[in-house]
């Protein structure tokens, strides 16, 4: 980088830089690293012992503590030399090639650049508010892990999302805590002369000014926008303040200032990505911004910039359904980015709008954020094999006459990044069965050491995790309850409750409906008897929030609080309030078994199941998701026929049945069955089975890995071939969409006939291609697979041209008679090497 490029300045301007070492503590805590390696943890404990058990927030305790006391540990050599070999041992660690460059030395890729709205990495930093942001943060970690070379881009909020304070009648309050930047492990991108580095944005009326921040990651980095810069019209600084809050126009400006804002800062800083990674749709206008840069550089128009930067874009969707997907009235569009298309990008606001719209002969549509993601990459995926599926129907529509399994949406099933949920206990077993750099490469192996594991270290493991927990849970609810205004007699109970011997369930998500959070309640006296049962006891850990919004969700809550409340169940079941990821550590650690009970298909993968995997629980879940396709019957339970039924009351209670049934026929039984030695044999058998297959399935580490060399590869390549030359092969494959365009109505089909010869078809057709040259297309027979089979897709060969390409072209094809003649049909659809049908261009032609 040449020295005009700004960078972050670590040390806020009030720090002891004069105290000797601080610089390196300074360093170690702005590094995020100790989210999930804890070999510095001895560090912050020896500054604060309680601060740090209480937050585990090296930032934090930094601050908090007295300088007289750093200054005292640092004059400590033993404390010293551990400090100096840390330092040491995370700057090699950053530098040390990674499992990425090891494997693809000379590969064209240099940066992705990876936007979401959302980033979950640490509590210290609450920019997140659940299963999104882990998915960002969890592959980020993980590409640090593995040396792929990303890059995050993301919104610094203000306040974020809210925090949860249940009142003692179950109520759920929404808190706003302030994110104070200078408490937050970040640091203030500035110019070589400290000039604070600002991003511009032009929208009518008033300019957005935009403040830029870094987040250490280990090797990799986090750029962070916020927009509350004193030079803004008041209200304009309030547009990072709060994450999914607020109006319709609040959201599109806060999309604006990811995608455009997000994509320009990634120019000030010179840096170029070949690959842009959208997770979900909010930073879609990164496409436009990404398009307008290219069309600055070559010269090119809109239309060919994008043939060519859309190469280097790859869409991960997260929705499960059409609701869920952001959409903004044309009228704001307009509003907000008119200009934007006609001045910056040269075309039409109507244009604009097609991008995000179904169909452009509407009009008056929505301008949908995960359209605009379709048309502007290069690959498209949803995040499990049945979500996969679930996002081939949602977008159908723009793809019409296309079958099903052919539009373009594939899946990379999430997984998490397991270093930073396992427990310590868990990652001593594991150290010892694996190896320390366990995470660091390819993970083929790990299965296999942790099956030599035997049961009774397996189970001495478990019950070290159950002791933890229950103290963790104690100690979390009498703070929970103190801040509610709990009678003292109550909170006193409350540190006699729940027992580290006993079978433990967790529930712990988002309260909204679909998730079905009350599915357990639906026959309350079943499941009184059920936990209280004195041979076989049970109890139960919940937590969660409900959008301020959402009041059903808020119901639900309620819902469980008045349950806990009767005081035969009060020892059974805790509810703790303002689910987090510091919590969320917790009770992955701690829990037997891991409940999930959504309405398939709208759970478009969940995580929170796989996070018990490394920890050694079991998960029992809605064949919905993720578990659709890990599940077997010896790693843990399934609930559901595999089907959808919708959102149909009687087939909740028929599945409410089944849960209960499954937990007194088989999970508890099986938990409390235990040989001479007190081991549950066959619960460890079917724990270690799990950990063994499942944890390194759903884990970041092959999730990035999965990207790497099946997305942002390719991506690369293709980007790096279309942008070549000032964008030539770009600008020859926009002609070729255009003539497409222009000609394709007007394709024919002229005479299709079918015979049979002995055990044979033989196939003959005459095309006109008005215009279009043979290898425009492809002219294929198909038919339909049987029994849900794979279709039958044969091209046909040209077998005579015309001297005029007016006339019509002979198409044939021979093919063994295994279908019904009448299955077959001939169809026409547009071909070009390396172009993505029918992802870049949907025509298709079927001659019945
Ligand atoms: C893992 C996690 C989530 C996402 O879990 P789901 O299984 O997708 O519900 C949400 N919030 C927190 C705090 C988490 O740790």
């Amino acid at each position: 980088m040449d020295k005009q490029i700004p960078c972050s300045s670590p040390l806020n301007a009030l720090f002891p830089r004069e105290l000797e070492g601080f610089d390196m503590l300074a360093e170690l805590a702005l590094d995020l690293r100790w989210s999930w390696n804890h070999a510095a943890d001895e560090i912050w404990r020896k500054l604060d012992p309680q601060l740090w058990s209480l937050t585990h927030n090296p930032w934090g305790v930094l601050q908090t503590v007295s300088r007289e006391h750093i200054a005292k540990l640092l004059a400590d050599p033993v404390y010293r030399t551990l400090l100096d070999t840390l330092v040491k041992t995370k700057r090699e660690a950053a530098e040390s090639p990674g499992w990425f460059q090891q494997t693809y030395p000379d590969s064209a890729l240099n940066t992705v650049a990876y936007f979401s709205m959302e980033f979950m990495l640490s509590d210290a930093l609450p920019i997140y508010s659940g299963g999104l942001g882990n998915v960002a943060g969890d592959q980020l970690k993980a590409a640090n892990d593995l040396g792929v070379p990303v890059i995050g881009v993301g919104l610094l909020y203000q306040q974020g999302y809210f925090r949860q304070i249940i009142d003692t009648n179950g109520v759920q309050q929404a808190v706003y805590p302030y994110n104070d930047p200078g408490q937050l492990p970040i640091s203030p991108l500035r110019h070589a002369n400290g000039e604070w580095l600002r991003i511009k944005l032009d929208l009518p009326g008033h300019p957005i000014w935009l403040r830029a921040w870094q987040v250490q990651v280990g090797r990799t980095k986090l750029y962070l926008l916020d927009s509350n810069d004193t030079a803004n019209y008041a209200p304009f600084r309030a547009i990072t303040s709060e994450l999914y809050g607020g109006s319709a126009d609040l959201r599109l400006m806060q999309e604006l200032v990811l995608g455009i804002g997000g994509w320009r800062l990634l120019n000030a800083l010179g840096i170029e990505p070949e690959v842009c990674h959208l997770n979900e749709g909010h930073a879609s206008f990164a496409i436009l911004e990404r398009a307008r840069c290219f069309m600055q550089k070559t010269g090119l128009s809109f239309s060919a910039a994008l043939v060519a930067t859309r190469a280097g874009n790859v869409f991960t969707t997260h929705t499960a359904v059409e609701a869920g997907f952001d959409r903004f009235a044309p009228a704001l569009i307009e509003q907000w980015l008119g200009d934007y298309a006609n001045v910056e990008l040269g075309i039409s606001t109507a244009e604009l709008l097609a991008l995000g719209q179904e169909d452009s002969c509407h009009a008056g549509d929505d301008f949908n954020m995960a359209y605009l993601a379709i048309r502007g990459s290069g690959a498209v995926n949803g995040v499990s094999a049945l979500h996969g599926e679930v996002s081939r129907r949602l977008f159908a529509s723009l793809f019409p006459r296309w079958p099903l399994d052919e539009i373009p949406i594939g899946h990379v099933t999430n997984g998490v990044h397991t270093p930073s949920w396992d427990s310590a206990g868990a990652d001593e077993l594991w150290t010892k069965a694996c190896g320390k750099e366990r995470w660091l490469g390819t993970i083929d192996e790990l299965g296999k050491s942790i099956r030599a594991v035997s049961n009774k270290e397996l189970w001495h493991f478990r019950t070290a995790a159950s002791q933890t927990f229950v103290t963790y849970v104690r100690e979390h609810l009498v703070r929970q309850m103190a801040a509610s205004g709990t009678p003292q007699p109550e909170m006193e109970e409350a540190q006699h409750l729940f027992d580290p011997h006993v079978l433990t369930l967790g529930f712990a998500r988002r309260f909204a409906t679909y998730k079905r959070p009350n599915l357990l309640l639906q026959d309350p006296a079943r499941l009184l008897r059920l936990l209280t049962n004195p041979e076989r006891p049970v109890q139960l850990i919940l937590a969660g929030k409900a959008h301020p919004a959402d009041s059903a969700g808020q119901a639900l809550i309620q819902q469980w609080v008045q349950f806990i409340r009767q005081p035969q169940v009060r020892q059974h079941v805790i509810f703790l309030s303002d689910y987090d990821m510091f919590l969320s550590e917790h009770l992955v650690a701690g829990v037997d078994v891991w409940l999930n009970t959504p309405q398939r298909p709208w759970e478009a993968s969940g995580t929170s199941g796989m996070k018990v995997l490394v920890n050694g629980g079991i998960n029992l879940s809605e064949l919905d998701g993720w578990w659709a396709e890990a599940y077997s019957p010896d790693i843990g339970w399934a609930l559901g026929d595999g089907k959808e039924h919708g959102n149909d009351p009687a087939w909740d209670a028929i599945e409410a049945e089944a849960l209960y049934d499954l937990l007194e026929q088989e999970v508890i039984p099986e938990f409390y069955q235990r040989d001479t030695q007190g081991i549950p044999v066959a619960w460890t058998t079917r724990m270690r089975e799990s950990m063994a297959r499942l944890t390194p399935l759903f884990s970041t580490n092959r999730v990035v890995r999965e990207y790497t060399e099946q997305r942002y590869l390719p991506a690369a390549e293709a980007f790096r071939a279309r942008a070549a030359d000032n964008g030539e092969v770009a600008q020859q494959i926009a002609n070729w969409q255009q003539a497409l365009e222009q000609q394709w109505a007007g394709l024919r089909v002229d005479g299709f006939t079918a015979r049979q010869e002995g055990n044979h078809y033989l196939f003959a057709a005459n095309v006109l291609l008005n215009g279009l040259a043979p290898e425009d297309v492809n002219v294929e027979l198909y038919a339909n697979g049987c029994d849900g089979g794979d279709a039958i897709r044969q091209s046909m060969d040209c077998a005579y041209l015309p001297d005029d390409n007016r006339g019509a072209h002979l198409y044939r094809i021979t093919l063994p008679a295994l279908h019904a003649l009448s299955q077959y049909t001939l169809r026409i659809i547009p071909s070009r090497e390396g172009v993505s049908i029918p992802l870049e261009v949907n025509h298709i032609l079927w001659e019945h």
